[in-house]
């Protein structure tokens, strides 16, 4: 595994919503030294710029108003704990709440948001090999990615993830309303014109319905030494 140290390469985990994607990727990232990116986040950010600034009327997006804001947009990672910085301010709780979770797809399915999203996330791996957790990382964004994962669960369990998760932060939610927000949020993650979720067709299912996250994590890496070893 020593070329691994020299030669930079892509991990993509993809999936549905509340997956624990993120918890993998950063597992992973963690191990293998690479850098994690959360590109879920990133949409999270941008739909806070719209939330923010009166760029969403009902249930959809202004993109006059929107537009200038992506363009001009900054989004960096604190390195210590993965915090979200959009435009030198840290978001990261903001964007784990109700109201970015219930705009987020509606804003993500626009192309100019997506084109620059996409562009930023390649960037990161210009100077670094990454870990990167999404919908369209093994797609779109690294199709050559050196591994690529899919994660699935059903979405009762996933949703009891979340409202455990979102318990724990203080953000406690009823159990239906998360429910139907991820149902919804796969929905139209899925039914979007660019970029849908999808499993790419190099891509191993990892469905971790009955999985505990020890048990995932090595399934994961198994894959991913099988997978890095035959790539570099
Ligand atoms: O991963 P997370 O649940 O935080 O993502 C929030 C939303 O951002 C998703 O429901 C999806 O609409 C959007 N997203 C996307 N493409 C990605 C990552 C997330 O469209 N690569």
């Amino acid at each position: 595994m020593n070329s691994l140290m020299s030669k930079k390469y892509q991990v993509a985990v993809d999936g549905f919503s509340s997956c624990g994607k993120s918890t993998l990727a950063k597992q992973i990232a963690q191990l293998l030294g690479a850098v994690y990116i959360d590109s879920g986040a990133m949409y999270r950010a941008i739909a806070l710029i719209a939330l923010r600034n009166n760029c969403v009327e009902k249930d959809s997006v202004n993109k006059d108003c929107l537009k200038p804001l992506v363009e001009n947009v900054k989004i960096e990672f604190q390195p210590s704990d993965n915090h979200l910085i959009l435009n030198g301010e840290d978001v990261e709780l903001e964007i784990r709440g109700k109201e970015v979770a219930s705009h987020v797809s509606e804003v993500a399915k626009h192309g100019f948001v997506r084109e620059k999203m996409v562009k930023m996330q390649q960037d990161y791996s210009l100077t670094n090999s990454v870990v990167m957790d999404g919908r369209d990382i093994g797609t779109h964004v690294f199709p050559n990615a050196e591994v690529k994962l899919f994660l699935t669960a059903d979405p009762e369990v996933r949703a009891q993830r979340r409202f455990d998760e979102l318990k724990e932060k203080g953000m406690e939610q009823p159990f239906e309303e998360v429910l139907e927000n991820i149902k919804q949020r796969d929905e139209a993650d899925q039914n979007r014109e660019i970029a849908p979720l999808r499993k790419a067709d190099d891509a191993t299912i990892i469905d971790n319905s009955v999985m505990s996250r020890e048990q995932q994590l090595e399934h994961a890496l198994q894959i991913i030494y099988v997978k890095l070893g035959e790539a570099l």
